[in-house]
């Protein structure tokens, strides 16, 4: 029989999907982008209805097949209640009701979030470059103006510091001259009128602070070498515009980890670690490296045979300081047993609910990588440890 309400439906605007429930009253929207999906599966293990199932995770990634997307959510089990959402590290998912973006199960506390920070701290950021080109996901936000040389309208390289310029004028050598003021708008020179009681040029050299830049051209110029000008930074330097991380920030802590004023605080969602047992790993293949939403995988260089001291060189590691636990790398992985993640701890803020609960067990099993079996094609399976 063929129901009015609710009426589902389903539409793809390039990477935009978007899932569509209408009720009488109301319409309910889950949105799914999927340039900022990574294929962690986090959705997948947490929706309450069993609404999402993962995809070739991996060959998605690399861009080495058309069909199929990393994950797939079916819009009429899908019960809108924006757990996944809440739940996804990359800020893939997005519910809106009624055409407004909410999560009623947080406005009503049945449900926790991330607590993570990610802040940059403006007294302490010098505006260097070193976490725009650090961070894989371009989260960082440099809002820095262009200096002369790199821009022809850009500030001047002497703006990038706070002077100081201690200007001197020597009455008894200086004559007055005007030559000073001639060159330079700082300077006021105030002559009086010539009269013939003194039979020389009488007056004042005037110096506005806030216009000179301490270059000493009328020092240099001065005919009675009568100015002396001394200009010192004041402060290593000065500010100017910002720099800020931006919503698909995933936690990693490259910008953090190598700040080199410390300025950048990052935390993670996730506690726990990752092991790679790289001599079950095949080589060649790469795809957990490359798939990595925080460019946390690598590739050991190699080392000659004097340094390898009897032992065979891994093909692949991890540096856990990036690692953020998301488990892509496990969905990918083609192998058996070669990536073990043990997540141990979820940071949130709000009430840990009896919903969240059972979905915090299940994000916590320990997981590694399995060789597929009795899975459609297109689908992908964990093996828990
Ligand atoms: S934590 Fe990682 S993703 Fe976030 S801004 Fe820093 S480098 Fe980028």
């Amino acid at each position: 029989m063929n129901t009015l309400f609710p009426k589902y439906s389903r539409k793809q605007d390039g990477d935009i999907i978007t899932m569509e429930q209408k009720l009488l009253k109301q319409v309910n929207n889950l949105v799914l982008d999927n340039s900022k999906c990574t294929g962690c599966g986090i959705c997948f293990e947490s929706c309450p209805e069993e609404a999402i199932s993962i995809g070739p995770v991996g060959a998605v990634r690399k861009g080495a097949i058309e069909y199929g997307q990393s994950i797939s959510i079916n819009e009429k089990e899908c019960s809108y209640c924006g757990v996944c959402v809440i739940m996804c590290p990359f800020g893939a998912l997005d519910l809106k009701i009624d055409g407004e973006s909410r999560l009623p199960i947080v406005e009503k506390e049945g449900f926790p979030s991330y607590d993570v920070t990610r802040i940059i701290d403006d007294e302490k950021c010098v505006r260097c470059t070193t976490c725009e080109d650090a961070c894989p996901r371009d989260a960082i936000k440099r809002d820095v103006p262009d200096f002369e040389g790199v821009a022809a309208d850009g500030l001047k390289k002497a703006e990038a510091v706070e002077w100081k310029v201690n200007f001197e004028c020597n009455d008894e050598k200086c004559t007055v001259c005007g030559l000073c003021a001639e060159v330079c708008a700082a300077l006021n020179v105030e002559r009086k009128p010539f009269t013939a009681e003194s039979g020389v040029p009488e007056g004042i050299v005037k110096w506005t602070e806030s216009l000179c830049d301490g270059c000493g051209v009328c020092s240099e110029i001065c005919p009675s070498d009568a100015i002396t000008v001394a200009k010192e930074a004041e402060s290593v330097q000065k500010k100017y515009g910002k720099v800020t991380i931006e919503e698909n920030c995933c936690s990693c802590r490259w910008c953090a980890e190598n700040c080199p004023t410390e300025a950048i605080t990052v935390t993670k969602p996730f506690v726990g670690e990752i092991e790679f047992h790289a001599e079950k790993c095949p080589g060649g293949c790469s795809t957990c490296m490359d798939i990595c939403p925080a460019n946390a995988i690598y590739m050991p260089s190699p080392k000659s045979p004097a340094d390898m001291h009897g032992k065979v060189e891994a093909n692949i590691a991890v540096n856990q300081d990036f690692c953020i636990l998301c488990g892509v790398c496990v969905n990918a992985c083609p192998g058996e047993d070669i990536i073990v993640m043990k997540r141990t701890g979820i940071n949130v803020t709000g009430k840990e609910t009896d919903l969240f609960l059972t979905i915090k067990e299940k994000l916590l099993q320990p997981r590694t990588s399995k060789v597929k079996e009795n899975v459609e094609v297109g689908e992908v399976e964990l093996k828990t440890v």
